[in-house]
């Protein structure tokens, strides 16, 4: 995609500070880090989201970020770590080429998911289960 940052990166015509390079999968750290060695794992084929991505791209993706995220806690002294992956613009995504975010997190560390806990009504929970399991 020739107006994709990311495909820029892979092809070489951007610099970034590139941790792993392989037939499938780069990795490199994010310019504006949620904390110090906050990493981007991105599949080399241009697709936009997760659901664009078979099972074997998946499968090469998500182990290359255990292995950067291993390394990335490692060197920063951290004990936790978020994988994040964000699909579509109301969900945060920028970039529309399918990434994950390893982000490693401390203790008081000032970062918030914000992550709310709603509750659903009588019989709604049960309902939303069984209309996702029709579509599986
Ligand atoms: P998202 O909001 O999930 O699409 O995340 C996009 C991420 O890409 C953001 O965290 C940006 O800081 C990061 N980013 C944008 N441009 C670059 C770049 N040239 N090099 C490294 N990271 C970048
Ligand atoms: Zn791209």
């Amino acid at each position: 995609m020739a107006d994709c940052i990311f495909c820029k990166i892979i092809a070489g015509q951007i610099p970034a500070a590139m941790l792993l390079e392989t037939d499938r999968v780069v990795s490199f750290l994010d310019i504006n880090p949620v904390n110090p060695g906050h990493a981007l794992i991105v599949p080399r084929r241009h697709v936009a989201t997760l659901l664009e991505l078979n099972q074997d791209e998946l499968h090469v993706a998500i182990y290359a970020a255990r292995r950067v995220a291993a390394a990335v806690t490692e060197e920063v002294g951290s004990p936790a770590f978020n994988l994040l992956q964000n699909n579509g613009r109301c969900a945060g995504q920028l970039i529309d080429h399918v990434h994950f975010h390893v982000i490693p997190r401390n203790p008081d560390d000032g970062f918030s998911l914000g992550w709310r806990q709603l509750q659903y009504e009588e019989g709604e929970l049960k309902a939303m289960q069984e209309a996702i399991r029709a579509r599986l």
